[in-house]
């Protein structure tokens, strides 16, 4: 099967974007192939990465073969090495990413498979998850027995921010729920040594984005002293070279790639194998989109699924419909070709 052709839209989400945070710039990704298959991807990178996919990777991609899994990686190669004088990290990625999902999902449509029996063995069909957001109260209601918070120090009045959100996590959820933290990089040195002591009895699984990620070695260093707190990050990491750094660096128990950022699936085989090197676990960021949800079920990833759910009345732009839908607190793999969804068109 050739490609005919790639292309990249930023969608008209409904509700209004305040910062790049609200859809993370998520753009839409779409490649044509001469046997008529058709194939969706989702990337990152905004009208930025529409450029790079419209402007570059389309014209130099079209007429290659993809019949494999192999030459979808022989792809990612030759764009990666072709956006070297302004990629390697970033915008590239993230679009480069977009394109190596869309071919992923049109050959398993074209093999009538799910991506995840594409990779090999699917070794997970229900997966847990855990909400991220604040609303405790509805994700118990559905069965969530884990739940990441959001922090942001902004002072000493942040401690009791910190210790009364997981307080209440923790009341709710019960004694055997996994409780996480995202500082979003709004935290230093001291407030993360400080805060791995007074939430001591809360039993956190993980302190995540402590620090910016060119902090690796201070975050190595730091993460000896939060024990049993694991420290996790790498959704700002791109490619098995970003994550080699990381490697080196020792400095996460969770690595936590965004397949829609990091490279696509290509990049998280790749990360997943030095992954195993220094015995990383590895929980993909939104791991519960369509795109990250197949590469936990068919390899060593944790059974451990991120759903950003925000709260019961924040509204929602449904960019993917068709996919699987949270069960107590689980979802469940379907056997749909691809990666199973459909881009809702009302936003395209
Ligand atoms: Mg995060």
């Amino acid at each position: 099967m050739k490609i005919t052709s790639i292309s990249a839209v930023y969608p008209n989400y409904k509700h209004t974007v305040r910062s790049w945070r609200s859809h993370l710039w998520q753009i839409v990704i779409k490649v044509e192939t001469d046997t008529g298959h058709v194939g969706w991807g989702s990337g990152g990178g905004g009208m930025a990465s529409l450029q790079i996919v419209n402007g570059h990777f389309s014209e130099i991609i079209i007429n290659r073969e993809i019949n494999s899994i192999e030459d979808i990686s022989d792809t990612w190669d030759f764009l990666y090495q072709e956006s070297i004088p302004y990629g390697r990290k970033g915008i590239a990625i993230m679009a480069l990413s977009g394109v190596d999902l869309a071919l992923y999902d049109v050959l398993g449509k074209a093999q009538s498979k799910p991506v995840a029996e594409l990779l090999g063995t699917i070794n997970k069909h229900t997966i847990r998850c855990y909400a991220t957001g604040p609303d405790t109260d509805w994700y118990a209601e559905m069965g969530f027995s884990a739940q990441k918070l959001s922090h942001r120090w902004t002072g000493e009045k942040s401690i009791d921010e910190a210790v009364n959100s997981a307080s209440n996590a923790r009341a709710i959820l019960g004694p055997d729920a996994k409780i996480m933290f995202d500082v979003y990089m709004s935290w230093n040195v001291n407030v993360t040594l400080q805060m791995s002591k007074i939430l001591a009895d809360l039993n956190i699984y993980w302190f995540e984005d402590v620090l910016t990620p060119d902090e690796l070695k201070k975050i190595s260093e730091l993460r000896m002293k939060i024990k049993p707190i694991n420290m996790a990050g790498g959704e700002h990491e791109f490619t098995e070279h970003g994550f080699g750094d990381i490697a080196r660096a020792g400095s996460y128990d969770i690595w936590q790639p965004d397949i829609t950022w990091c490279g696509g699936i290509t990049a998280g085989i790749r990360i997943m194998d030095i992954a195993k090197t220094v015995n990383a676990i590895v929980v993909p960021h939104r791991g519960g989109e369509p795109w990250g949800l197949h590469l936990i079920a068919a390899s060593e990833c944790k059974n451990f699924a991120e759903l950003v759910m925000g709260s019961r009345t924040t509204p929602n732009d449904e960019m993917w419909l068709a996919g699987p839908e949270p069960s107590d607190g689980h979802l469940e793999l379907n056997d749909k070709s691809g990666f199973g969804v459909n881009p809702n068109f009302e936003l395209l």
